[in-house]
């Protein structure tokens, strides 16, 4: 885990970081899940195996009590052994080919996730990069929907109690886009 890049915005800092989101400290962090919440692969399965059963029992319950989760919006489970106090589970569109309206339902995925931080007292959230990896979102594109949903949230009067969102990438190459994208997004050129 490096130290990455972070921008204030508002009252809190964005953060960018290359490493693993099962290893992160924060209150909430963020789980890619699908809408069924049955836990699956890529991060999901890596934030199930880290925290333990807890998690696919309540997103049991969950699903027993309100069918899932829709693409676009958010659960709050326990986060077990995770190194938090909340798991948030959004689920990101599948990509289509981009006609399909997944930019704004991944643009959702982000603001419901932080909607419900929000709602529960949680100030400090760490994402990973929805939809990009077994659900096919094209990395460059998803990462100018996802900063703007975060930069746009943390401007806003519902954002002022949070205190610091993270992004954190798996692969130096999602970094890379990552860091450009937020470049591009706040008027800075990215540093050599
Ligand atoms: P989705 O189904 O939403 O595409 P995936 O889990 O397949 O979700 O991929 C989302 C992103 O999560 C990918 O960029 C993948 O590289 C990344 N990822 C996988 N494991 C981890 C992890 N342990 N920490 C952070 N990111 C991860």
């Amino acid at each position: 885990m490096n130290d990455g890049f972070s921008l204030t915005v508002g009252r809190a800092v964005l953060r960018l970081t290359l490493g693993d989101l099962t290893e992160v400290a924060a209150d909430a962090l963020v789980n890619a899940a699908n809408s069924r919440l049955a836990g699956g692969g890529g991060v999901d399965g890596a934030l199930h195996r880290a925290g333990g059963p807890a998690i696919a029992e309540e997103c049991r319950r969950i699903r027993a009590e309100r069918g899932g989760c829709p693409p676009g919006e958010a659960v709050l489970t326990t986060a077990g052994r995770l190194k938090a106090r909340g798991l948030i589970h959004t689920v990101g569109p599948v990509w289509r080919g981009g006609q399909a309206g997944e930019d704004e339902v991944l643009r959702r995925a982000y603001q419901n996730s932080l909607r419900l931080a929000v709602a529960h007292g949680l100030r400090t959230v760490a994402f990973p990069s929805i939809s990009t990896g077994a659900y096919g979102f094209p990395v460059a594109r998803a990462a100018r929907v996802a900063l703007r949903a975060l930069l746009d949230f943390l401007a806003s009067p519902e954002g002022q109690s949070l205190a610091e969102v993270q992004l954190v990438l798996h692969t130096p190459e999602d970094y890379a886009v990552y860091r450009s994208a937020l470049a591009e997004l706040s008027g800075q050129r990215p540093l050599p």
